[in-house]
């Protein structure tokens, strides 16, 4: 049997068991008000009725049919697909999924619906990205709904994947740059259901959590229907794009559960020249102010201690680092170096985010040109429990 059942903002269609499918609706209504949060409100009464999405959520296919409840136009469709103020999925075996590709639908409608196209619509990194975005979820026991989470466990996402998506691709050489995903079209999410989604998630969760750039990021929701968000985009990113592309390629390669946006921001920020200058551990890579020529020796000298964790005791390390656990290869704690390539050089990703291990005292060859960077060794999703910094002194041959 298909069963009817309605909220505010949705009226829901499906032959799943009511016990299933009758908490649904209403995680429509909490959606909706998150969208308005992020997109602007729509106009009350927004032609002569309320705001409210048709869906179907199809278990028995032919019950749908018979029903003439599937329309031609998407026929074929694999998980679920948007039409006006209508989509349809298929069930899912997973209750976290089923949840989350509900609400990925809704936003497609709100977003593509909801402000009618006058000058062409966003690309869709943009528009598969946020509709990921609002379909990443928390529901808590009082079955209210926190969007946009990164999650920190894959069981807290059960169907979901993405994450493992990144990774693997990565793993087996196919890394997507800033401007890969930039240039993510129709074919590319036709050819694989799953990875275009998993950048472009990836992508916008980065832009709309990091402090640098998710301002510029909000102002782009003001370009759903104008056909201007692309030149836009490129409008707000020109001054500091190389910057950006960088910190994604760093966010890209050390995703995982739990990944820190905030903490793990680069600081290109040089400290005064000549002087030693503090490297911290609760923060990401910060910039020498050092410029290197390919081959070039640098003496180093670290010295202090930073605290990592606090299990029984806290972990504190010094810039050997602590050879309890090990991130990259490396123990945690450990004063770590990457050059950042200079403007021109052209290297593969891997060799792009190579790092270099540099301890307490010695000296090392850079093994190509360009600004040296400093960091202490840890898990990127494990920074926020740190302390402390090691003080460093450079001088370059
Ligand atoms: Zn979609």
């Amino acid at each position: 049997m298909i069963e009817r059942y309605e909220s505010k903002r949705m009226r829901l269609y499906t032959d799943i068991p009511a016990d299933k499918a009758d908490p649904l609706p209403a995680l429509a209504d909490q959606l909706f008000e998150a969208l308005q949060t992020e997109f602007g409100e729509l106009l009350p009464d927004w032609m002569g009725v309320d705001f409210q999405v048709t869906a179907y959520l199809i278990k028995d296919e032919q019950k749908f049919v018979r029903h003439n409840l599937i329309k031609d136009a998407i026929a074929g469709f694999r998980h679920g697909q948007h039409l006006g103020y209508q989509f349809w999925m298929y069930e899912q075996e997973f209750d976290y999924y089923r949840r989350h590709l509900l609400l990925h639908e809704f936003t497609h409608c709100f977003m593509l619906s909801a402000h009618e196209s006058m000058g062409g619509r966003p690309p869709l990194w943009y528009l598969e990205g946020m509709a990921e975005i609002f379909g990443t979820h928390h529901l808590d026991e009082k079955g209210r709904l926190t969007f946009g989470i990164m999650p920190a466990r894959p069981d807290e996402v059960v169907g979901l994947g993405r994450i493992e998506m990144v990774q693997h691709a990565i793993a087996r050489g196919d890394f997507h740059s800033l401007s890969d995903v930039l240039a993510l079209n129709g074919k590319d999410f036709t050819v694989s259901r799953s990875d275009p989604y998993a950048w472009s998630w990836a992508l916008c969760h980065f832009l709309r959590t990091h402090p640098r750039y998710n301002e510029r990021f909000r102002q782009l929701n003001a370009h759903l229907a104008d056909g201007q968000f692309a030149s836009r985009f490129k409008q707000l990113y020109a001054k500091d794009y190389d910057r950006l592309a960088w910190e994604w390629e760093w966010f890209a390669a050390d995703l995982r559960h739990g990944s820190d946006v905030v903490r793990n921001q680069i600081d290109f920020d040089a400290p005064p020249a000549g002087k030693p200058f503090e490297v911290a551990a609760a923060a990401s890579w910060r910039s020498s102010g050092v410029s290197l020529k390919e081959g070039q020796t640098v003496q180093i000298r670290a010295t202090g201690r930073v605290t990592l964790n606090k299990t029984t005791k806290p972990w504190i390390s010094e810039p050997q680092g602590i050879t309890i656990e090990y991130e990259k290869g490396r123990p945690i704690g450990q004063l770590t170096a990457w050059i950042l390539p200079d403007g021109g050089t052209r290297v593969a990703h891997p060799d792009r985010i190579e790092t270099f291990a540099i301890g307490a005292d010695g000296q090392f060859k850079a093994a190509r040109a360009g600004l040296l960077f400093l960091g202490v060794n840890d898990h990127p999703n494990d920074r926020a429990n740190n302390s402390g910094s090691y003080e460093v002194t450079l001088s370059p041959d």
